[in-house]
């Protein structure tokens, strides 16, 4: 009976794993780094929290005799891809990278792409109203901006102070739906957004939001995607371990 590692952290994770266990009765564990506090049920085993680095990832592969790993964390996950690959060739265990399609602009979206969040801290429009939907752990870049008032969406309520100087949070856990955001873009008189360019029907309503209200967004570009196998959707990966485990 093949045992399936899956590296979650997303939609499409939870996807698979409902579909692996539905369908097989392989041993389908799933990783999380722990970072939510209550996070959504999952199928199958659970495991949190994590490896200590890619050759703790690669040991644990060898010790629960994993025989394929699917990398299924979040396209601004930045460190686990990069230790998925390297745990996955010295334990010898084949690997894929799955991973959902970048949104792309329409004609009447007001997108201001930027490599990263520094930048987005810096193109951001002096003294507005800005909505921020990068995560707990990426507000730092916008500490300097001390013109600015975030209204900072998270998914559990902060136990700390955040790092801003003028915020407002909301703790909400997806799926949004485009017409509560536009009703909260309007509530809070945000001019503008600032977001990753993560992909997925569970976060592009705020995006659809902006482009009936005519709002600039601030689209964080994706970082450059690991060497290897590569599934864009949940039926690709699929069938990628259906060609490996016959
Ligand atoms: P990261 O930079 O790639 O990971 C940092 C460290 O967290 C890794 O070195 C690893 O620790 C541990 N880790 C990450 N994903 C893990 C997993 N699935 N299972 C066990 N350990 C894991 O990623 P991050 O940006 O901090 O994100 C953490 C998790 O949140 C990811 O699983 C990702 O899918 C999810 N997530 C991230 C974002 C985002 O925007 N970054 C958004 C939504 C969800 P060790 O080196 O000790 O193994």
């Amino acid at each position: 009976m093949p045992n399936l590692l899956i590296l979650g952290g997303t939609q499409e994770a939870a996807e698979l794993a409902r579909h692996l266990t539905g369908e097989t009765d392989w041993r389908i564990i799933t990783s999380l780094a722990g970072r939510t506090r209550n996070p959504s049920e999952l199928p199958g085993e659970v495991r949190i929290g994590g490896f200590g680095g890619s050759s703790g990832l690669a040991q644990y592969l060898k010790d629960q005799s994993i025989n394929l790993l699917v990398d299924a964390t979040h396209p601004f996950a930045l460190r686990m891809p990069g230790h998925a690959e390297r745990a996955a060739d010295l334990a010898g265990v084949p690997r894929i990278k799955l991973l959902r399609p970048p949104w792309q602009a329409e004609s009447e979206d007001r997108w201001i792409p930027v490599p990263s969040l520094q930048q987005a801290a810096q193109v951001l429009p002096r003294d507005c109203k800005a909505f921020l939907t990068t995560g707990r752990q990426e507000l730092e870049p916008f500490a300097q901006r001390r013109d600015v008032a975030f209204l900072v969406r998270l998914v559990d309520t902060p136990e700390q102070a955040l790092p801003l100087a003028r915020y407002s949070v909301i703790a909400q856990r997806g799926p949004f739906r485009s017409q509560e955001e536009q009703e909260l873009l309007r509530k809070h008189e945000i001019a503008c957004l600032v977001s990753k360019n993560s992909g997925g029907s569970a976060s592009y309503p705020k995006i659809e939001a902006a482009r009936a209200l005519a709002l600039p967004v601030i689209m964080v570009e994706r970082p450059p995607i690991p060497p290897g196998a590569l599934a864009r959707s949940v039926t690709e990966a699929l069938d990628w371990i259906g060609e490996i485990i016959r």
